[in-house]
């Protein structure tokens, strides 16, 4: 039998980020018709794209909290120049 949590159990446990997701860049070299990311490879937008050691910075702080999954995603994440570290 199922053990349920009352509300005031639940307030007590730990929450953990069990699941992050990121999105590497807003640019796209395709223009799916389904998508809202149209963003130019060359868009200006570019320069407030987070710098691959943020990124890093950011997994790392986010897996010393818990989380143990990602999803990954843009945009293409290929057009970025860092793209093959
Ligand atoms: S981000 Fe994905 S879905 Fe959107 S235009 Fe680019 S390839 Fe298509």
């Amino acid at each position: 039998m199922p053990e349920y949590h009352t509300q005031q159990r639940l307030a007590q446990m730990p929450r953990l980020p069990l699941h992050g997701s990121i999105d590497l860049t807003y640019r796209c070299n395709n223009v799916c018709r389904h998508c809202w990311l149209w963003l130019a490879e060359n868009a200006p937008e570019r320069a407030d794209e987070l710098t691959f050691d943020e990124i890093v910075r950011i997994a790392d702080q986010a897996r010393a909290l818990g989380c143990r999954e990602w999803a990954i995603s843009g945009g293409e994440p290929m057009l970025r120049p860092d793209s093959s570290q």
